[in-house]
């Protein structure tokens, strides 16, 4: 399953729908600008080693570029080039002013020491300092790559430019210019939409189970956020398996268990299932949050959940999009789910640029209105297309994204 052809199926089908132009699609269907470059990187052995690497610089009609940087041994062209474009979709969906881009580098960074993982950091920000920068393009962390990693960048690019510009990273330590709750951002995005999706449907809260498919960063943090507010999380799952009680998980004891042993995998409270099982147990909200590609032709007959909340990127193909809208399943698309993250590195931009620092409370105020408004524009589309939320997302996203395309005459 190639990314950059779903993400053009999932284009192609919204500037049908959404009557938009030609020339849309013409210019939406290729990055603007592909930067390859090797990266030589002195071993700590003293031998050396080149990696690949790239930045995809999507669109910017909107604005700077904006997107991670990928650490990830099976990284390709491909990959990144679905993802720059999923990153100007996602930015425009929640009308921020920004393009898309992102960045990968083909490496396994738990095969290399600190020292290794640091000088490659630097290399990166070095090679690309010439086409990134705060009013160019402004790179995050994603798959494998870290706050301290984004602070070695930021520090690299500002030594070779002579420059001490914070905004050209986010995603940075707080002691040098990151956000207040920029680590959970993604997951309270998350649940904003869900509680609306939630309003919508009329779901019970205390009745309303969950199932997470990942217990990182997203999914560990969504599962938490979704207790507390009443929700019964029955399954969660890492790379080693899923755990289910329809009881309901303890969540701290769940967390303990996995920090000591470092899995899910036989946890005491539960039965312990596969990932696919996960997937398919009858809940009422379904949330991937791991990898792409796992709701498939293949298992999506087997999917019983009535919402199913993408916190992943790409988690559903095309072909699936459409049996879980035909059997009625409501699916919240990525580019609105987990658009949190992306709001919360444009605020970390904005204060960068502004020098002038806002509260945890201030950002998810603001992250907030911002969630509920797309969503309920993203809602709207549907209804009036009569179409998922995912081409309506994208009806949104590239209508404001030619809007601007024509003001500047890149277009007619
Ligand atoms: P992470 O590395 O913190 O967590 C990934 C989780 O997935 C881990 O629990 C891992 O064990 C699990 N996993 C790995 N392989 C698996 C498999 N085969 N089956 C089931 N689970 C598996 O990553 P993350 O930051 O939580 O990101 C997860 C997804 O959310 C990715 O698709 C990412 O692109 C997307 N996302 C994350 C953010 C963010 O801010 N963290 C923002 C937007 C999108």
């Amino acid at each position: 399953m190639n990314a950059f052809a779903n993400a053009l199926t999932q284009l192609k089908k919204a500037i049908q729908l959404g009557g938009l132009s030609a020339e849309t699609w013409e210019f939406l269907s290729k990055p603007q600008r592909i930067i390859n470059h090797s990266l030589p990187v002195r071993m700590d052995d003293g031998s050396l080693r080149m990696f690949e690497s790239y930045r995809v610089q999507y669109n910017n009609a909107c604005g700077p570029y904006k997107g991670g940087i990928r650490f990830h041994p099976k990284v390709d062209l491909s990959e990144v080039k679905a993802l720059a474009f999923w990153m100007s979709i996602k930015c425009a969906v929640v009308g921020i002013p920004m393009g898309g881009g992102k960045g990968g580098v083909v490496v396994d960074p738990k095969k290399l020491s600190v020292t290794e993982l640091e000088r490659l950091s630097r290399a990166y920000a070095a090679m690309f300092a010439p086409y990134i920068g705060p009013d160019k393009d402004v790179p995050a962390p994603d798959v494998y790559t870290t706050p301290q990693i984004m602070a070695w960048m930021m520090d690299e690019y500002n030594k070779v430019t002579g420059t001490e510009a914070p905004g050209m990273i986010t995603g940075k330590p707080l002691a040098v210019g990151g956000s207040q709750g920029r680590g959970t951002a993604t997951a309270q995005g998350g649940f904003y939409v869900l509680s609306e999706v939630v309003k919508k449907l009329k779901l019970v809260l205390g009745k309303t189970t969950v199932a997470i498919q990942g217990f990182g960063n997203a999914g560990s943090v969504m599962a938490g956020l979704v207790q507390k507010a009443g929700y019964k999380v029955v399954a969660v799952s890492d790379s080693s398996a899923g755990i289910y009680n329809p009881k309901g998980l303890v969540l701290k004891e769940v967390e303990k268990y996995k920090q000591s042993t470092g899995k899910l995998t036989g946890f005491p409270g539960a039965q312990t299932i596969t990932n696919e099982k996960l997937l398919e147990l009858p809940v009422d909200v379904l949330v991937p949050a791991a990898l792409e590609n796992q709701i498939t032709e293949k298992n999506v007959g087997r999917i019983k959940a009535k919402v199913v909340l993408e916190l992943a990127n790409g988690p559903t193909t095309p072909e699936a999009d459409e049996k879980l809208f035909k059997k009625g399943i409501v699916l919240v698309p990525d580019v609105l789910a987990n658009a949190g993250g992306v709001t919360v590195s444009y605020f970390e931009w904005v204060q960068n640029l502004a020098n002038y620092y806002w509260t945890e409370k201030e950002v998810f105020q603001k992250l907030e209105r911002i969630i509920v408004d797309s969503f309920n524009e993203v809602w709207q589309m549907a209804q009036s297309k009569k179409t998922d939320l995912r081409t309506a997302a994208f009806i949104v996203a590239v209508g404001r994204i030619s809007e601007a395309m024509r003001a500047r005459s890149w277009i007619n």
